[in-house]
């Protein structure tokens, strides 16, 4: 339907969208929809459309080709937009995620149109929508609309609330041809990320950060186990990536991914402004640190001034009693 609002589907990759699909779908949803899907993919699960159907689509338009898999920008971003032209959407909605981040980008200067990226509120103001962003490393929200339509947005996780599932209910699927267009790069070598079996970062409910503070690489085992028990995801903050203890995919901050969990627990993290754009948006945020005049204490709901290799393991025992109960 001419109008609609799409949904770019953030899928595992083996054929399910991920969660924070539930916040994209279920804001359309808000807006007013018509709520519809757009899924890239080359594998689509009966059991993924009918997730999307059970989060509010109506409609999801299944562009499925084995060249689609593994993502790149520079074929996905034509696919769309010749669809865009046809069906003329309102507007786009994607969740921030390392892929989406750079397709939506490359989507609207394919479209001409503006992107409001990392949004965490969107709102109809009479016939405009209007999103606000944090700028200036979160120090400020800017307010910002668009001048034509499709209104591109991506959509920071774990901010939007998810929609509520329709248990039952099945979205229309649309299969349109996939034309690619020629690729101008070639796939020379492919790796899996390791997964470390606990959530991922940017989709975590809880999250787990390791800083300067943990001293080695060696040492992230402990946030690893209390993880595990918490279901909580681990990231680190810069120095400890750039000291070659995390990977980069793992940093928190201004460099690194933006996170909005429910829970935040900075483990020798001090709290430099670069951190604090990444996660201060966080619900209930948490900080152990050793110094007391430690910058993240101003922001944290509750501050430990302790030895963090004392208090991990000792909240590691004590959720594991709780938990067990
Ligand atoms: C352009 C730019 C971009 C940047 N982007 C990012 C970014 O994306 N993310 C990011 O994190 N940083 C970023 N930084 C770096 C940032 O400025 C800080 O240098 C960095 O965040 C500091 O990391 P940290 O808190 O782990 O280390 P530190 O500032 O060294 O703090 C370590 C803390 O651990 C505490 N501590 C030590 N031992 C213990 C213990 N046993 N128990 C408890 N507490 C202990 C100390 O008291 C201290 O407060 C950026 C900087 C620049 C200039």
């Amino acid at each position: 339907m001419a109008g609609a609002l799409w949904c770019v589907v953030e899928d595992d990759r083996k054929g399910m969208p991920k969660k924070v699909m539930a916040e994209a779908l279920g804001e359309a949803a808000r807006l007013g929809g018509p709520v519809e899907a757009v899924w890239l993919t080359d594998k689509a699960d009966d059991a993924g459309l009918q997730q999307l159907g059970e989060w509010g689509a109506t409609k999801v338009w299944l562009l499925q080709h084995e060249g689609l898999a593994p993502y790149r920008g520079e074929v996905w971003a034509p696919v769309v937009a010749d669809l865009a032209a046809k069906e003329t959407p309102k507007a786009i909605l994607a969740p921030v995620t390392s892929r989406q981040r750079e397709f939506m980008a490359r989507l609207a200067a394919r479209l001409g149109v503006g992107l409001a990226a990392d949004s965490v509120a969107l709102a109809l103001e009479g016939d405009r929508l209007v999103a606000t962003r944090p700028v200036y490393a979160g120090k400020l929200l800017s307010k910002v609309t668009w001048a034509k339509q499709p209104w591109l947005a991506t959509l920071r996780p774990n901010v939007f609330r998810p929609a509520e599932v329709q248990a039952g209910r099945s979205a229309q699927v649309e299969r349109p041809p996939v034309t690619l267009p020629a690729a101008q790069m070639k796939l020379v070598e492919r790796r899996e990320e390791v997964s470390t079996g606990l959530p991922e970062l940017t989709e975590a409910e809880i999250v787990l950060s390791g800083g300067r503070g943990m001293k080695g690489p060696e040492n992230y085992v402990i946030l690893e186990e209390l993880g595990g028990v918490v279901g909580a995801a681990v990231g680190a903050s810069r120095a400890a990536v750039d000291a070659g203890w995390r990977p980069h995919r793992f940093q928190i901050g201004q460099t690194g991914r933006t996170i909005s969990p429910k829970l935040y627990m900075g483990f020798g993290v001090s709290g430099a402004i670069q951190h604090l754009a990444g996660m201060r948006t966080s619900k209930v945020i948490v900080a152990v640190n050793k110094d007391p005049e430690a910058p993240i204490f101003k922001i944290a709901d509750y501050g430990i001034v302790a030895d963090l290799f004392e208090v991990v393991p000792e909240m590691t025992t004590e959720f594991k009693r709780l938990l067990e109960k």
